[in-house]
């Protein structure tokens, strides 16, 4: 039994299913939509899926509806260490002393250092209570740390930024990696779900045909970048141009590092070519 809601208030909880509620983060904006979306699991030991962004007001939200619910915090779960999503983890940990599970990368400029888990995660994962059992699946491409976690009784994966409801996820490299994004996105296609339960915003439906519409939607990004590379030098800058037509200026820098990791793609697959000075044409 799933049911969401029809709008999104931060640090209001939405019970989505009979074991999980989502509280959102007061971080909306551009990048974010309605804020980075924290999902309570169970209720008596409960598990915190992505605890947000370092802000006390949230943490608050989330250890105020864990008691509500006459619970506690079992365990803190990480999917990525972009900065809206794992620094609470931190501040979570000192009010309640719940162990993290996550994994670390070397920062790029975009990771939350303060992040340490406990527990590092592979891919297979499994931590079981009486009410709940979630699983994790190593899910490389929107950043190579990134984990989404299956909870099969509810029928929900959580997905963190590796899908999300409304818009397209950026893939920074050189931690994003376009190919690997979309064997992530194949491999999800494996699991039994009836809803994605994402980062940002509600609840997706229908998931299996989301996410083959997906990696459709990517591949036909790859195949127009593929018909406005030429044979001569074109910049990152004058490919985003060509390719994302009427962007908003604010989504120029995230648009070009995405096509980047599309540009990193093809040069692997020997479809195309640099000068290693942010020069791309077709490999000749
Ligand atoms: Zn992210």
């Amino acid at each position: 039994m799933i049911k969401d809601t029809n709008t999104i208030i931060a640090g209001i909880p939405d019970a989505l299913t009979p074991h999980v509620r989502r509280v959102t983060a007061p971080n909306g904006g551009i990048m974010t939509g309605p804020g980075t979306n924290t999902y309570l699991i169970g209720w008596r030991d409960v598990a915190v899926i992505d605890p947000g962004p370092k802000d006390q007001q949230h943490v608050d939200a989330i250890i105020e509806a864990v008691e509500a619910g006459g619970g506690r915090i079992h365990s803190i779960w990480v999917t990525h260490t972009h900065r809206d999503h794992s620094p609470a983890a931190a501040m979570l940990v000192e009010r309640c002393g719940a162990p993290c599970y996550g994994a670390i990368l070397p920062d790029d400029g975009f990771q939350d250092l303060s992040f340490a888990p406990d527990t590092e995660l592979h891919d297979g994962l499994t931590v079981s209570t009486d009410e709940w059992s979630l699983t994790a699946i190593h899910t490389p491409g929107h950043v190579h740390n990134h984990y989404c976690f299956h909870f099969e009784q509810d029928g929900l994966m959580f997905v963190g930024d590796h899908m999300m409801q409304g818009t397209t996820v950026v893939i920074i490299p050189p931690h994003g990696v376009m190919a690997d994004y979309i064997t992530s996105l194949e491999k999800m296609l494996d699991y039994p779900m009836q809803a994605i339960a994402p980062g940002h915003g509600y609840l997706i439906e229908e998931p299996h045909k989301v996410v083959q519409d997906t990696i459709a939607h990517r591949m036909a990004r790859e195949r127009l970048l593929c018909m406005k590379m030429t044979h001569e030098w074109q910049s990152l800058e004058d490919l985003t141009r060509a390719v994302y037509k009427g962007l908003d200026k604010r989504l120029f820098k995230f648009a070009s590092l995405s096509l980047l990791a599309h540009l990193n793609k093809l040069v692997a697959e020997h479809r195309a070519e640099t000068d290693g000075a942010d020069n791309w044409r077709h490999a000749s």
